[in-house]
């Protein structure tokens, strides 16, 4: 179809025409305001599935309080809560779901047990980056589906923040085939866990507290964890032997803010809006922290030398993708809106792939 070029540019001044009418109408503007009462406060609890002052993560949710807080003119009080402070770590879902508390932060894939389709929204093994991901949930139909995943459960999602890709993990043992995942106890939650046990391994579910214990001890064989700035904090440098590239179980964690949907609904307009926009200012910061600081934990990784930094092989790797798809697929055939969300999520892959040939993929290869 023929572009029409003067109609498009026709269209473009009248747009701005009819914004700049709308901003320099005191009238309107005026009676939107006094529809919104801005004399009644509230006072929320936000839980999380982070330790109190996780890096970060947990720093962020801190942040997203306080500036709720100044926005709202002290309308709007938040109290954040590390995990198991209010309740445990994973009962986030529940006690927003019941209202107990009116926010939570946290991730999808914790909740897979409510619905499987969950864990699409946090990370999928050889799926979406955080970029490809934020295109999926804003402009994409994304957030749209994980919110009608969630509407059942009476929670409202919002994007919270990414961790950008993740390591592939910490070992004891090498891994130069695909053999080598045979027998491996390595502690690896959600779908990657799945993966794993695909290729012969045991996916074995451990705390945040424990995995250096059990890593040390032998109790485990390996562990992921996140990237380079938080798995340096751990001190798994002091006791693995290897630390592999990339992580390709969690390709770009988007991390979420869950509100009750009957309290979020019942606030006043300038409220929503301050906690969209403030949800929004996080997602950014949290990707962008991450982006910033896992270098220079990964150089310190390096330079201790106690731990060889590896990269896995094109050969392990893809296997992993072909038992990650046959993963995806099981997850899909048990479950009606599991399938619809994969599907979608397959679709924008492919399409946001084709453009990366043109895009990201071709600067990477060229330009770097
Ligand atoms: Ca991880």
């Amino acid at each position: 179809m023929a572009i029409n070029r003067k109609q498009f540019l026709k269209n473009l001044t009248l747009g701005a025409g009819a914004v700049a009418m709308a901003s320099c109408n005191p009238e309107k503007g005026a009676i939107k305001n006094t529809a919104i009462d801005t004399t009644k406060k509230y006072t929320w609890k936000m839980v999380t599935t982070w330790p109190g002052n996780f890096p970060v993560i947990g720093e962020a949710c801190h942040i997203f309080a306080k500036e709720i807080n100044e926005m709202s003119a002290g309308q709007m009080t938040i109290k954040v809560y590390g995990g198991g402070e209010l309740i445990p770590a994973l009962e986030v879902f529940d006690a927003v779901s019941g209202g107990a508390a009116e926010i939570g932060h946290g991730a999808s894939y914790y909740w897979a047990g409510k619905s499987p389709a969950a864990q699409f929204f946090t990370s999928v093994p050889f799926g979406m980056n955080a970029q490809q991901v934020n295109a999926w949930m804003y402009y994409g139909g994304g957030l749209e589906l994980w919110r009608e995943v969630y509407a059942k459960f009476g929670l409202l999602p919002l994007p919270g923040g990414n961790t950008g890709v993740q390591m592939g993990g910490w070992f004891n043992r090498e891994i130069n085939t695909i053999e080598d995942f045979k027998g491996l106890k390595m502690r690896m939650p959600g779908l990657g866990g799945k993966v794993l046990e695909k290729v012969g391994g045991t996916a074995v579910l451990s705390a945040a507290s424990e995995i250096y214990t059990n890593l040390e001890r032998g109790v485990i064989d390996a562990s992921e964890w996140i990237g380079p700035h938080h798995d340096f904090a751990m001190g798994f440098q002091e006791i693995a032997k290897y630390y592999y590239a990339p992580g390709w179980q969690e390709p770009g964690s988007n991390l979420e803010f869950i509100f009750n949907k009957r309290a979020f609904e019942a606030l006043p307009k300038n409220l929503q809006t301050i906690m969209e926009v403030a949800a929004t200012k996080s997602n950014i910061l949290v990707l962008s922290e991450f982006e910033a600081k896992n270098n220079e934990a990964l150089q310190k990784i390096i330079a201790d030398k106690r731990t060889e930094v590896r990269i896995f092989s094109p050969e392990i790797l893809s296997t992993l993708k072909e038992k990650s798809i046959e993963t995806l697929e099981e997850i899909a055939k048990g479950d009606p809106i599991s399938a619809k969300v994969y599907e979608a999520y397959k679709t924008f892959q492919k399409n946001i792939g084709a453009w990366a040939v043109y895009s990201e993929k071709l600067y990477y290869d060229r330009m770097i």
